[in-house]
């Protein structure tokens, strides 16, 4: 049985000849000067990649969640920052208001962002908060028959150009934690203010601390219940796990195909360095890391798809093992690339830096092993 359908190989291919054509030769720029790619976000939009699991009726790819996983690989490849923007906007944010937004929320937001007109984030860490998601401070009170939202959010991607916030605010007393959290649909106005952060990896995403001072929402503004956004959030980053798992193939394949090429030309001691089995036996561990991550990544997609209750446990094993893999195939294309993999000629040492981000975003590693563990307490 094959993973993946000829559906995936076509948005393979879309998203391969894409970030060659269209990604390719602004990555420098990005990871250089942290430069946010607005108009290759609205390129990719025209395609359908920016949004891959928003239905076809709001202007989105119409695909699974291997199709997004699939995607992502291939942008991945060629950018990891742009890939991971693409996550952050097509599944932490767009994916999650098709699940869990109203119908007017939806005809109205989704269409602008699945194009590209519009940029949305995810707005849940805190500078308190990142692991212990439940403790957020951001509060949203009732004041005059609407609520108020006042708080500080902390790296939040594509957060200093975002037209929308998906916001998870306090609604309830700090000792309810998860049980008293609402997510509000936000669109930017003048109470919010961004500054972007500077980043070892993942440069170009427009990562910002996002302050709301004052915002004023309506009950229409809520995704889901009052003091029932822990539902949202959880359900976001359970397939969020698995999405970034792409971003994790795609930053891991990059690089391996870097050292390939490096080793392949590279000569030394009369040789080239592609002749010693060393560097052979560095590139079947890399090339069969990579294909155990893939596998991890399409498998934990396959079982979303399939509404399998075997998801959950698998989608945090495909996070936390992709992102390691990710990080020691591109620490293995740097050793191969010797003092050349050092500079910032190197692509393989921007991938590097990229691959780091995966065992923090959306969870670290620890919190991965967290779930985990307690998901084999209750026997899954
Ligand atoms: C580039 C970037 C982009 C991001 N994008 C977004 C975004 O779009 N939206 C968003 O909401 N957030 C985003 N984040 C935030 C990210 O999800 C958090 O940084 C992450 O969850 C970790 O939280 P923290 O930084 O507060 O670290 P902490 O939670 O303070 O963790 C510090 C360390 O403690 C460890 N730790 C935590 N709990 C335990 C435990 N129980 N036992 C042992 N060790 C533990 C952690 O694993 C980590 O090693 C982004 C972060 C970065 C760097």
């Amino acid at each position: 049985m094959s993973l993946l359908t000829q559906e995936h190989e076509l948005a393979r291919k879309t998203a391969r000849e894409f970030a060659e054509k269209y990604v390719d030769p602004i990555v420098r720029k990005m990871d250089r000067e942290n430069y946010y790619p607005r108009e290759t976000i609205r390129d990719a939009g025209e395609l359908g990649i920016l949004t891959p699991t928003v239905p076809a009726e709001y202007g989105g790819g119409g695909g699974d969640l291997r199709t997004a996983v699939v995607v992502l690989e291939e942008l991945g490849r060629i950018s990891g920052g742009f890939s991971l923007l693409v996550e952050a906007l097509g599944i932490l944010f767009a994916d999650a208001v098709n699940k869990h937004a109203s119908k007017r929320q939806k005809e109205e937001i989704l269409p602008k962002i699945a194009s590209g007109e519009k940029i949305g984030a995810f707005a849940l860490s805190e500078p308190c908060c990142g692991s212990d998601a439940a403790a957020i401070q951001t509060a949203a009170v009732r004041r005059g028959g609407e609520w108020v939202i006042n708080g500080h959010k902390m790296w939040i991607t594509n957060g200093h150009y975002a037209d929308y916030y998906l916001v998870a605010a306090r609604t309830g007393p700090r000792e309810a934690r998860h049980k008293a959290i609402t997510v509000f649909l936000l669109k930017r106005s003048n109470c919010v203010e961004t500054s972007q952060i500077e980043v070892m990896g993942v440069r170009g995403t427009g990562t910002a601390e996002v302050k709301f001072n004052n915002c004023a929402a309506s009950d229409d503004d809520i995704v889901g219940e009052v003091n029932g956004g822990w539902k949202v959030i959880v359900d976001t980053l359970n397939v969020g796990r698995t999405a970034i798992s792409g971003v994790a193939v795609g930053i891991a394949r990059g690089a391996f195909e870097e050292a390939l090429k490096w080793a392949r030309n590279r000569e030394l001691f009369d040789r080239k360095l592609i002749e010693f089995q060393n560097t052979q036996f560095e590139l079947a561990e890399m090339y069969a890391s990579i294909e155990t991550a893939r596998t991890l990544a399409y498998y934990a997609a396959y079982l979303y798809d399939i509404n399998s209750p075997g998801f959950l446990i698998m989608s945090h094993v495909a996070k936390l093992q992709t992102a390691r893999i990710a990080v020691d195939v591109t620490r293995r294309a740097v050793q191969i690339e010797g003092g050349f993999g050092y500079s910032k000629e190197s692509k393989a040492e921007m991938f590097y830096r990229d691959a780091k981000i995966l065992e923090i975003g959306e969870g670290t590693n620890e919190v991965m092993k967290y779930v985990i563990y307690k998901l084999i307490e209750k026997g899954q």
